[in-house]
């Protein structure tokens, strides 16, 4: 049985834990806040539950629901609404459906008929000629066409990581596109043929969930499955390699130091936080600056309940995305009393609107006052909104998501040569794993 501290108490820091704890290992999990669940926080007030970090938890691999079983998480999954498969963008200052079958494709005004021919061209376009290094708007643009770029990739990449399809890279964003191009050149063949194959890891059917206490009930029920220590406000302070054992320094919320023992050490933290933490007598110890240099931009979420009657639009799905090129404030709303029951007090509705991230890092720099009136004003114009909201709730993000840039490439890199170098420490997270829940709960 080996003692291993993890650093962090989020979910990459908490799915690390179980499986260490399933392996029979004693773990201790250090967390500097008062509470499990790092970016994962839902708040209730006046009636409404918000979800001030992920919204949605998208279930596609038999590894994730393996690893809800394993914290009871399973049975209480909530399933979004079946509207939600309504996906909507901005068109022409309109919200318009995207297409969900061959024949809605068709009719769809999402793209124009030069685009949608565009598009279907795709089967015929050959590899890339540098795939590592190429963009997503790159890939797209080239596989796709522009108006895919425009009104598909770009407003996607906003609402996942409120970043520009410019600055992602392919293969660390997308990993299983640039894996089809690489094997059946075309992404609409490859994926008709993968779907086919027997050991696919991939679900017969992918869930889209909830918790009835939002999300926050996924990093309670994480950390209630492990027995072992969790310290709260309880921040690392220092880790100290000493011959082939670790020491860490925590100092908890009167500021008392602590120095504990350990065979291994995962850090957890954020990119941003790693210099936070002293790192003694480390080799190679440069490569912490990689590690702490992945590019965030700030994000500004602004939670809006109204009375129904006060909201015109049927608000009958998931939400909808605005593209760069329609030149508006926002980033996207998402429609989250119609998404999950329980969201919103009765004949109320409660919407949940994105604001910054890199199309606007200012903007969710401004004051309340300023991002409310600029959030308020665009969705009245789109949702046909007549009354005053009876909630309205700002949470910001200075650092949100770390972006799978080339930047990722090389701190993956990093934490592997630094690994290999002090055996015994590891690090992960999402701007290692990828940011998407699933990569966080199943991180290695
Ligand atoms: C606004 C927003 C919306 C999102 N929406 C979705 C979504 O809908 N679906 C989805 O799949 N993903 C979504 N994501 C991404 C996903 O939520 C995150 O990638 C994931 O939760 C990150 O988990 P983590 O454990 O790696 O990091 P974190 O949640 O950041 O956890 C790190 C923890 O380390 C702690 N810590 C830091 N320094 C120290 C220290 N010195 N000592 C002890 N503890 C320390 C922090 O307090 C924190 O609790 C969203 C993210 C954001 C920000």
């Amino acid at each position: 049985m080996k003692k291993i501290c993890i650093i962090g108490g989020g979910i990459s820091g908490l799915s690390i834990a179980l499986k260490n704890h399933i392996a029979g290992n004693k773990v201790s999990i250090f967390e500097s806040s008062k509470r499990l669940g790092g970016v994962v926080q839902s708040v209730r007030k006046n009636g409404f539950l918000m979800d001030y970090g992920p919204n949605t938890l998208n279930i596609r691999t038999k590894k994730t629901k393996g690893l809800l079983k394993e914290c009871s998480a399973w049975e209480d999954c909530i399933d979004a609404n079946p509207q939600a498969n309504k996906r909507m963008i901005i068109r022409k200052k309109k919200i318009v459906d995207l297409p969900h079958s061959a024949g809605s494709f068709l009719n769809s005004p999402f793209l124009s008929l030069k685009g949608k021919l565009r598009l279907l061209l795709e089967p015929f376009i050959g590899r890339s000629k540098s795939p590592e290094s190429e963009s997503v708007a790159a890939f797209i643009k080239r596989r796709f066409g522009i108006e895919v770029l425009n009104y598909g990739a770009n407003p996607f990449l906003a609402g996942i990581y409120a970043a520009k399809p410019g600055s992602l890279n392919l293969s660390q964003a997308f990993p299983k596109i640039y894996e089809l191009e690489k094997k059946y050149r075309s992404i609409l063949l490859g994926l008709k043929k993968s779907k086919k194959q027997a050991d696919n890891p991939n679900l017969p059917k992918t869930r889209l969930v909830s918790f009835s206490n939002g999300m926050q009930e996924l990093a309670t029920k994480l950390g209630s499955r492990l027995t072992d220590n969790i310290f709260l406000e309880c921040s690392v302070k220092k880790v100290t390699k000493r011959s082939n054992k670790w020491l860490v320094t925590t100092s908890n919320k009167n500021l008392e130091l602590t120095v504990h023992e350990f065979d291994q050490v995962i850090s957890t933290v954020p990119s941003h936080k790693i210099k936070s933490i002293e790192w003694e007598n480390i080799e190679d110890k440069k490569q912490l600056d990689i590690l702490s240099s992945s590019t965030h931009h700030p994000l500004a979420l602004v939670f809006l309940g109204y009375k129904r009657k006060d909201v015109t639009h049927p608000l009958d799905g998931f939400g909808f995305l605005v593209p760069e090129v329609e030149n508006m404030k926002i980033l996207g709303t998402l429609f989250s009393s119609t998404l999950f029951p329980n969201r919103a007090p009765e004949d109320q509705v409660l919407l949940t609107t994105f604001v910054g991230g890199e199309r606007d890092p200012e903007l969710a720099k401004q004051t309340n006052d300023q991002i409310l009136s600029t959030a308020k004003k665009e969705l009245a114009n789109l949702l046909g909104i007549t009354g005053e909201p009876t909630l309205q709730e700002i949470k910001k993000w200075p650092k949100a998501i770390p972006l799978p840039d080339n930047k990722m490439i090389l701190s993956k890199k990093a934490a592997e040569q630094i690994s290999s170098q002090n055996p015994g420490l590891s690090f992960s997270g999402s701007y290692l794993s990828g940011v998407s829940l699933p990569n966080c709960l199943d991180p290695f």
